[in-house]
């Protein structure tokens, strides 16, 4: 008779851990020497196999098999009386719980597992266990546990991490001496591996609202080209674009390319509130255009001390993404450094 349960399955063995293949067999034969040493004294049941607490069990499992609980029925059977269901082989000597391991006697499975963990195996799962039932307990049987270490694998790669199975075998006796069942119960002591946070993808920036007024400005920017909306019928050039000239009131107009050279007429150092399609702080510039418009655009490569109202710039236009290009303005030539306060 056997039982198992929650297998965890170590996929392969290795050598990963942060130590030299001499340290890690070293390692291990100090984690195996532990192999075959008792923990703690015996445990004997505090009472005896009865039918009170057998009752109990098979009221909270819902087994309503007679041989556990009908004088009559289980005398009838082939077991010749009552006997304990074999899984509650560990409730007869089953401490209470807050019970001072110490007065237990030695641990060396305490010692075993501080070994482990100062190889930073610091987490725990419970993996499986076996229970082997050697006979039938009845009523008046007079039950001791020895618990002994049983196994320790060499590391493993699981899909938790890294480690090291842990196994100890309890062995149940009777009064005479007896073995009457067993269970090997299986840990696995772990590195947890580290949690990879995604990287979110940085955000792409605000997309501009195209209207059919400024398409062609952000079209132009596409074809590395600074374009201004200029008047068709007297020439007067406007930015922001619009659909009026503001001076003939034309709907006509055309566009000019810009030369792309300027002055700095203001600016502004954004550090809140940040926004993660852009980098901070975030230097935004007024560029009066030497064709006599101003712009708003970020600067490129522009150190903080060397952005100054006045400063000569020139345009440099950007891809941001696939879909978006702008205009970026960059020194003509580095100024004296002459700090000015923020905006
Ligand atoms: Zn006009």
């Amino acid at each position: 008779m056997s039982e198992q349960q929650g297998m965890i399955t170590a996929t392969t063995t290795t050598t990963t851990a942060p130590y030299t293949a001499d340290e890690q067999a070293e390692f291990l034969a100090a984690l195996q020497a532990y192999v075959g040493q008792e923990i703690g004294i015996d445990q004997h049941g505090p009472d005896p196999v009865n039918t009170p607490m057998i009752r109990h069990w098979v009221e909270a499992m819902g087994d309503t098999n007679p041989i556990y609980t009908d004088e009559a029925a289980a005398a009838a059977s082939a077991h010749r009386g009552i006997v304990a269901p074999p899984t509650m082989l560990q409730a007869w000597v089953m401490r209470p719980f807050g019970v001072d391991r110490d007065a237990l006697g030695p641990n060396p499975y305490a010692d075993l597992t501080s070994l482990v963990e100062s190889h930073g195996f610091t987490s725990v799962v419970a993996s499986n266990c076996e229970q082997t039932y050697d006979r039938y307990l009845r009523p008046g049987d007079q039950i001791t546990l020895r618990t002994v270490i049983d196994d320790v694998s060499a590391e493993k790669t699981t899909a938790l991490g890294a480690g090291h199975f842990i196994t100890t075998r309890q062995d149940y006796f009777d009064q005479n001496d007896e073995r009457v069942g067993s269970m090997l119960f299986r840990i696995l002591k772990f590195r947890p591996a580290p949690k990879v946070t995604p990287v979110p993808a940085r955000p792409r920036r605000p997309r501009p609202a195209k209207t059919e007024d400024i398409a062609f400005f952000f079209e132009g920017l596409m074809e590395g080209k600074l374009l201004i909306q200029q008047c068709a019928q007297c020439g007067t050039l406007r930015h922001p674009p619009g659909p009026m000239c503001r001076n003939c009131r034309s709907l006509e107009w055309t566009t000019l390319e810009s030369a792309g050279n300027g002055t700095i007429h203001s600016f502004v150092v954004v550090h809140y509130p940040q926004v993660p399609s852009f980098d901070y702080p975030n230097q935004v510039v007024l560029v009066e255009l030497d064709e006599g418009i101003r712009l708003v655009a970020n600067t490129l490569d522009v150190p903080r001390d060397q952005l100054v109202i006045g400063a000569r710039v020139r345009l440099v236009v950007e891809r941001v993404d696939e879909e978006l290009a702008l205009p970026f303005f960059t020194l003509t030539e580095p100024t004296p450094a002459t700090r000015q306060d923020d905006r």
